[in-house]
């Protein structure tokens, strides 16, 4: 079928609006139409080469829409079935297997390989030639997307499809780096390094925990206004202040865990840097490939943890289930990150999530 889609043709290469041809579902496939997908930094870092992926290829990984087919073989999902488009796994490996599918041991293939993880690729431009598809499973920068029943993760009744598409990726990625991997004990504290996307999540995931000090760290003032607004207790303008001194300050020593959302090195210091004997250093953020960060190994030595985390690690249709849940009770109120786009403006998009003007972008798709 024809379908319309945001194609990369080349690294670094624009976003050109264009008919492409996608297969009927085979076994084992869903095809979803999509309503609306989130623009993540990911997906630049994608067309830029950091993360590798065939190209002229679509990309797009925060898709949510409606089930309109499903191939042979696949159960547990409906046609009409609203969904958000979750990161997908092989569901054999050993961390699948032990309940760890964020860290699936195929999940390079998975996200970049350019097509399915046993088939060929689902697309081709309109002439026939070559077109990688399954960006994480889904390449979602398009009408249509062909992905798999494991990864979805049905929206409840009530909810606008549209928005929930981000809870997938940048979203669960914050919000479980506290939930699953940070666990704050009643009274603690917490600094966020980014109030972005990632960065925000975690604050309204402090928010929802026993963690009574939450600092945001930023920049940006209207960042640090809408940490605020979705629970920091007290915020960093990091332009004119140290931040670890002034971490330091308003905790009384050191914090007990802070979370890199920035990906920028200096940053990661200062986020191992404010958490002390026992404390916990979380990196989220991604820096370009091949980068390095240090730590000073007599403090580290205190039992200081610093770990990494991706997608926020644990089972993300449980984490995302639970996101949908306390969005629609008020408690994760991440709508006021979001400003939607038309997808043929989706330039204008990625500018406006490169110079920090919208948290969050989302692609509508046309009807
Ligand atoms: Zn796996
Ligand atoms: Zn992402």
């Amino acid at each position: 079928m024809e379908i319309t889609a945001a194609v990369v043709e080349e690294q670094h290469g624009p976003f050109v609006v264009r008919e492409v041809e996608l297969e009927d579902p085979g076994p084992g496939d869903v095809l979803v139409k999509v309503a609306a997908t989130g623009f993540c930094h990911t997906d630049g870092i994608a067309r830029d080469g950091d993360l590798p992926f065939p190209l002229p290829g679509v990309l797009g990984h925060e898709g949510a829409g409606t089930v309109v087919a499903v191939g042979e073989g696949v159960t547990g999902v409906r046609e009409g079935q609203a969904v958000v488009l979750g990161w997908p796994y092989c569901g054999g490996c050993r961390n699948c297997q032990a309940g760890e599918p964020r860290y699936c041991l195929r999940l390079g293939e998975l996200v970049g390989a350019g097509h399915r993880l046993d088939g060929g690729s689902a697309l081709r431009t309109a002439d026939g030639g070559p077109l990688a598809s399954h960006f994480f499973g889904q390449s979602s920068f398009a009408t249509y997307s062909m992905t798999s029943a494991s990864s979805l993760v049905p929206v409840p009744d009530g909810l606008p499809v549209e928005l929930m598409g981000p809870l997938a990726c940048g979203l669960v990625t914050g919000a479980g780096a506290v939930f699953n991997t940070i666990r704050p004990e009643a009274g603690s504290s917490i600094v966020v390094y980014g109030a972005g996307t990632v960065g925000l999540a975690a604050v309204m995931a402090a928010r929802n925990s026993a963690a009574t000090t939450i600092i945001a760290v930023d920049r940006h003032a209207a960042r640090l206004r809408l940490a605020t607004d979705l629970g920091a207790t007290h915020t960093v303008d990091a332009t004119d202040t140290d931040p670890v001194q002034a971490v330091t300050e308003i905790c009384g020593g050191p914090a007990d865990a802070a979370l890199d959302c920035t990906g920028v090195i200096s940053v990661v210091r200062q986020a191992i840097d404010s958490v002390g004997m026992l404390g916990t250093a979380v990196l989220i953020g991604g820096a370009p490939a091949g980068a390095e960060f240090t730590a000073d190994h007599m403090t580290t030595l205190w039992g200081k943890t610093i770990r990494g985390t991706l997608g926020g690690s644990g089972r993300g249709q449980a984490a995302i289930t639970a996101l949908m849940d306390l969005h629609a009770q008020g408690r994760f109120p991440f709508d006021r990150l979001v400003e939607y786009f038309p997808l043929d403006r989706i330039e204008d998009a990625v500018e406006a999530s490169y110079s920090g003007a919208v948290v969050k972008p989302i692609l509508r798709m046309p009807t």
